[in-house]
């Protein structure tokens, strides 16, 4: 097995080298907690849950770290708008979060660590960059200096020099540099959430906040660092150049992984510019595997432009395969698995895998997944024990990847009585109440599809009426 993954920092696809020891150091950058969770941050989180999902799958012990900023400018903006405190605001959406992803089934993240409670390990990697000669105290605060760390800039491929005469002026004219970034910001009003340090009360700073968590529980070199792609400048940036500058050691993380983002009419779907749908009101109308299905079908280093009809089509996509899979139980002719089905799901099993060590290419998954299932339905003579056997391995599969609307549910025994009326009146050719009996399934949420060899049903609950 050769996990091939693309590094944004070297450009390439680089093979994974999985830990003999211990377990492979996932960190992904969490959210700002200030603001409902909208479809962007689904589109940023989701692969990573398939990712780990998969490694797991493969018996790779992987720890997945990821934080929370509940200290943050916007926070306090956030809460002097409300009226409230900063602590409430960022105590009230950090629960959000939690929850979103509970729903989403987001459940691959062995620890959260929020900033407020790591200020120790901040104000320890601040004082060692201080003594270290990369950081400096002016009034407002405590600063890196950018000048002292020559690679800065090599994440993002940034020409410093151009991007120099475009910054705005600064407003601490102690500061070296205009790139020089805060680590601590020292108080200045009441309502700003504090804690003492040697350098006054203040709070630290966005970046030094992942590298002080990151180090407290992976050290200072470790193998992937996730997030969005807009944080490669300055976030992931800041980070190699504290991380390096405090080991000594290059690299700081062996892949950095960015997610391409979900666009709305070629702009970022975000907070600032309001043109978010919540993660919330997504999920008051459709089931969470809607929106995983959604991500699962692209890859996830790829921009995507949000569009009403992308439902639909994961709709049918789901549904088509939750037929087949009634379909695939309900065969009942005798005899073994012949070596074409065997070949067949080997043959699947393998390109999946391909695909997957691909740099974790998920919509050539999808793909398979069809050639596959139409390969199954191309074949009238299944048997039971076959039919049973490619059920199971493409459903695991599924599983494998955090879905759960394919699990099988025993339908209703009040449901099963009028598909099998609706069946008769097929039979006697009185299409009209079968009709009839279809729509009143089809309001209740069941699917039905009349294949040549009978009728099959399933719960559609893909879409939540009212
Ligand atoms: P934020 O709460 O805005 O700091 O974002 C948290 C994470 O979600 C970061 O990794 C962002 O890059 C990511 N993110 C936010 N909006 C989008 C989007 N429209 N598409 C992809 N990722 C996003």
């Amino acid at each position: 097995m050769a996990i091939k993954i693309f590094d944004s920092l070297s450009g390439k696809k680089k093979i994974l080298s999985i830990p003999k020891n211990g377990p492979l150091k996932l960190f992904v950058c969490g959210p700002t907690v200030y603001d409902n969770v909208h479809l962007g941050h689904a589109r940023a989180y989701l692969p990573f849950d398939i990712i780990v999902r998969y490694l797991r799958s493969l018996n790779i012990k992987v720890f997945y770290l990821q934080n929370i900023t509940d200290v943050d400018d916007k926070i306090i903006e956030r809460a002097k708008e409300k009226k409230t405190t900063a602590a409430k605001i960022s105590a009230e959406f950090s629960d959000v979060y939690l929850k979103t992803c509970k729903k989403l089934n987001i459940s691959s993240v062995d620890k959260y660590v929020k900033a407020s409670a790591s200020i120790k390990e901040i104000k320890n990697q601040i004082y060692r960059l201080i003594e270290k000669g990369y950081a400096y105290e002016t009034g407002s605060g405590v600063y890196f200096s950018v000048k002292k760390f020559k690679d800065y800039g090599k994440l993002s491929r940034q020409n410093l020099e151009e991007l120099r005469s475009g910054y705005r002026v600064e407003s601490d004219p102690e500061k070296h540099d205009v790139f020089d970034f805060a680590l601590w910001k020292k108080k200045k009003f009441s309502y700003e959430p504090s804690w003492p340090s040697p350098w006054g009360a203040g709070r630290p700073g966005w970046h030094i906040e992942d590298t002080a968590i990151s180090e407290k529980y992976f050290g200072l070199n470790y193998s992937l660092h996730g997030g969005g792609m807009d944080l490669k400048f300055p976030h992931h940036e800041a980070e190699i150049a504290q991380a390096e500058s405090l080991s000594g050691k290059k690299p700081f993380v062996d892949f950095w992984i960015h997610i391409g983002f979900l666009l709305v009419n070629g702009e970022k779907m975000s907070k600032s510019l309001h043109n978010f749908i919540t993660v919330p009101d997504f999920l008051k109308r459709w089931h969470p595997d809607v929106l995983r299905w959604l991500v699962f079908s692209r890859h996830y280093g790829s921009p995507f432009d949000y569009k009403e009809e992308m439902i639909s089509q994961a709709v049918n996509a789901m549904l088509s395969l939750k037929l087949l899979f009634s379909s695939l139980k309900t065969k009942s002719g005798s005899g073994e698995i012949s070596s074409k089905v065997k070949k067949a799901v080997s043959a699947f099993d393998k390109k999946v895998k391909a695909a997957m060590e691909n740099d974790f290419n998920t919509p050539e998954v999808v793909s398979e997944i069809f050639q596959f299932a139409n390969f199954l339905k191309s074949l009238d003579n299944l048997n039971k024990k076959e039919a049973l056997f490619a059920h199971s391995f493409i459903s695991n599969l599924l599983s494998v990847f955090g879905f759960s609307f394919f699990l099988e549910k025993s339908l209703p025994k009040k449901i099963k009585e009028m598909a099998e009326e609706r069946e008769v009146f097929r039979t006697i050719r009185n299409f009209s109440e079968a009709d009839a009996l279809r729509d009143k399934l089809e309001k209740m949420g069941y699917k039905i599809d009349d294949t040549a060899s009978g009728s099959v049903i399933v719960f559609n609950n893909l879409e939540i009426h009212g």
